[in-house]
Order: structure tokens, then C-alpha cells, then sequence
């Protein structure tokens, strides 16, 4: 069989490479950390950087094409494996998704609303603020994630401090909008043009992090999930993107849609796909880097994710982790443990999460509250 070679050694990368196996691919990750969960469970593991020409040479030598599950990855590395070996999604439309400013005039180009914001990387951008984005949240340009390097302000001496606190490097100014709640939607897009998607997700965030992801009929009104696809599809086609994309919105209290930003890999919030449709977004992943069919994926059961974060291991209090009862939860029909294989459990961080599937939406949201409450997450 192939190998396929993927960029990262997270979590999306160890799915990505549970679903290329099953499809009889081998597998190489390039990830620098000995321990990373998807350089676990890969055939190869290239233990370097991604600014390592040789570790990128390594993976050229052994793939039949790249794909990346991080999306910091240095768009130099995507373009120089781009040389000798299909790279999906490319460094172009990833140096996009790595940087807000550039995300954003993105989305202004493709006619798709976003908050109104600024782009400050300079003291006099900053002098130059207009009122009317305050309160606002500044957000660095580039790396961040789960809401790190954010700072929410709410008048300009605290939006100057809140600058000089991030560094002064480049960052953007949005304003704060009145959510009503929050979707996203997973498109997947062939090197032809064919598009194919999952149903609109709409997910719950606590402190900035992905808490609860919920799919079913009537989990938002049919009129915002068709715009929320349709502002997907024209980001994929303005990209001229090949591979699984997650676009993230905010629904207003008004009822409007606004994209929040983009993820160029598969997305915490379509992990209900393993469970709760016909092909996952990882296998849509493999199709699209290996040029197999997109078919238009079919969601099969009701869905609830719950992400389990590090926290849950800390509830007894003190700093020993203890493993939450995984035997009580999986007594609940339907229920469906995913954990990544991270030894140390942090408050903060995405040990694994729990797929709840039913015959109705009204027993997966009572399954998935029974499933909470066991585990000690807050009800939805
Ligand atoms: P991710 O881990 O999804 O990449 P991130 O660090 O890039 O997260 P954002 O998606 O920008 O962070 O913001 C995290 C969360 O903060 C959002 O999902 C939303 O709940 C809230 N938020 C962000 N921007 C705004 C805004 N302009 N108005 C209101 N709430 C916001
Ligand atoms: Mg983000
Ligand atoms: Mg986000």
C-alpha cells in the first residue's frame, strides 16, 4: 500500500491516521515530540521540526502525499514537499488560515460578513482606532488557538495595554458582537472542484474552548444552516482549497450570520462525524489528499459531542489526576469514547472526547446530560 505523510502529531493527526489505515494506507508523521498521539499510532515517525529540510525530505521520500493536521505549519515546508509530491490543503491557502488579517480580507473578498474590525500592528494603527470596535477583543494575528492570545477590552487605554501586553506584534481589533450562539460547517473539496459537506454543527464554547457540539434536525433554523453552508462553500471555492476545511460563525441576537474564521484541516467540532455519519471528516481528509470520490456524507443518528478536557481528571481536587469513570458513562447506550493517548492530563487540555449518537434528538440531549452529569461537565 501508499503511505501518506501528515504534518503535526496531535490528536487530528492520530484520527487522520486511524482512518488512512483503515483505508489500507500507511502512515508517517513528522512531529518532533517523542510522545506526540498520532506518532503513537503511525507505521513512521519522523522525529524532527517542520522547518527541517531533511525530516521534510524524509517525508517526501516515503509519502504518495501530504496532508497537515496542525495549522501553524510553516507554509515554506507545504510548498517545498509541493514540489515533489501532492500537498493538500496548499501553503497558499494556509498561510491565510494562519493569519487573521489575511483571513479576514478573505472573507471581505469572497462578500462573506465578519465582525468589524482593525488591523493593528503599528503604534499609529492603534492611535488610529475607531471607537465604534470598543468593547472588542484583540487577537494576535498569528498562532493562536482555544482562545489564547486574546485579551477582551473595553476602552482604548485598555486596548493599548492590552497590545503592549501581547508584545506589539500584529494583531487584529474585532468587535464584540451580542452571540446568540455559535456553528460551524465542515466542507471537504477535490482537486476537481467537487464540493461535499457535513451537516452545520452548533457548538457551545466555555472559556474560549470547544465544550459541546450538537447535530441533528432542528439544532438551528434550516435558514441560517443554509447560509452558514453556502458562506462555507464560496470560502473553499475563493481558496481554490483541496482538502477538509471547518468554517466557524457566530449567530447574532438579530438572527445574522457572521464567519468567525477558518480551520484548514479537520475540526474539533466534526468529531460527531466518526460516529454519526457515513464518512467521517478523516476519511473525507484521505479521500481528498489521495484524490479518491467525494459522496455527499449522510448523518445517519442524532449527535452530541462533549470535548473531555484535562479538568475532568481533577475533580477529586489536589493535583494527582485521577481517570474519570469511563465504565459508568459507556453504561449509557450510544456513547462512543475517543481519547488521544496524552499521558499527563492539564486542566485546559483536550484529552479525548465523547460521541453520543440515538435514534431522536430529544435521547441523544438526554443521554449526552447523563453523560455530563457522570463526568461532571456543566449541563447545556
Ligand atoms: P480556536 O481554538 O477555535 O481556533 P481561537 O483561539 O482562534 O479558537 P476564536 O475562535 O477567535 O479563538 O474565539 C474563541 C471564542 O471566543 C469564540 O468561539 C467565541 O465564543 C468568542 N469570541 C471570539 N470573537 C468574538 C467576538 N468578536 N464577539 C463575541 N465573541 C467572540
Ligand atoms: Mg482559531
Ligand atoms: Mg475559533
Amino acid at each position: 500500500g501508499a503511505t501518506l505523510g501528515v504534518l503535526g502529531g496531535g490528536q487530528l493527526g492520530r484520527m487522520f491516521v486511524h482512518a488512512a489505515q483503515a483505508m489500507g494506507y500507511f502512515t508517517a508523521v513528522l512531529d518532533q515530540d517523542a510522545t506526540s498521539p498520532a506518532g503513537l499510532v503511525s507505521h513512521h515517525h519522523i522525529r524532527t521540526g517542520y522547518e527541517d529540510p531533511q525530516g521534510l525530505a524524509e517525508l517526501a521520500r516515503l509519502c504518495a502525499a501530504v496532508t497537515t493536521e496542525f495549522e501553524n505549519v510553516p507554509a515554506g515546508a507545504l510548498n517545498q514537499l509541493a514540489t515533489s509530491l501532492p500537498v493538500s490543503p496548499a501553503g497558499s491557502a494556509v498561510a491565510i488560515a494562519q493569519d487573521r488579517a489575511a483571513e479576514k480580507a478573505h472573507f471581505v473578498k469572497c462578500g462573506v460578513p465578519c465582525a468589524p474590525y482593525a488591523v493593528i500592528a503599528t503604534p499609529e494603527q492603534l492611535a488610529a482606532v475607531n471607537d465604534a470596535l470598543l468593547p472588542g477583543i484583540l487577537k494576535t494575528a498569528r498562532m493562536g488557538y482555544d482562545g489564547k492570545g486574546q485579551v477582551r477590552v473595553k476602552t482604548r487605554a485598555e486596548l493599548a495595554a492590552a497590545w503592549e501586553q501581547l508584545g506589539r506584534v500584529a494583531c487584529v481589533l474585532e468587535k464584540m458582537l451580542p452571540l446568540a450562539h455559535e456553528c460551524s460547517v465542515i466542507v471537504a473539496r477535490g482537486r476537481n472542484g467537487d464540493i461535499v459537506n457535513l451537516p452545520v454543527q452548533r457548538n457551545l464554547h466555555r472559556e474560549g474552548i470547544l465544550a459541546v457540539t450538537e447535530v441533528y434536525a432542528g439544532n438551528l433554523p434550516a435558514a441560517q444552516a443554509e447560509q452558514a453552508l453556502a458562506a462555507a462553500k464560496s470560502v473553499a471555492d475563493g481558496l481554490d482549497y483541496v482538502g477538509v476545511l471547518c468554517v466557524e460563525f457566530f449567530v447574532l441576537q438579530d438572527g445574522k450570520l457572521v464567519v468567525n474564521e477558518i480551520a484548514p484541516r479537520p475540526h474539533n467540532s466534526g468529531h460527531y462525524s466518526q460516529n454519526a455519519c457515513d464518512v467521517s471528516q478523516f476519511e473525507l481528509q484521505v479521500r481528498c489528499m489521495t484524490g479518491l470520490p467525494l459522496t455527499q456524507p449522510r448523518q445517519h443518528s442524532p449527535s452530541i459531542m462533549l470535548n473531555l478536557l484535562g479538568d475532568l481528571w481533577f475533580r477529586q481536587g489536589g493535583d494527582t489526576p485521577a481517570t474519570p469513570a469511563w465504565d459508568k458513562v459507556l453504561q449509557l447506550p450510544g456513547c462512543h469514547l475517543h481519547l488521544y493517548g496524552k499521558a499527563d492530563a492539564k486542566r485546559g487540555r483536550k484529552m479525548g472526547h465523547l460521541n453520543i449518537t440515538a435514534a431522536t434528538p430529544e435521547v441523544v440531549r438526554a443521554t449526552a446530560l447523563k453523560a455530563a452529569e457522570i463526568l461532571g461537565i456543566a449541563p447545556f
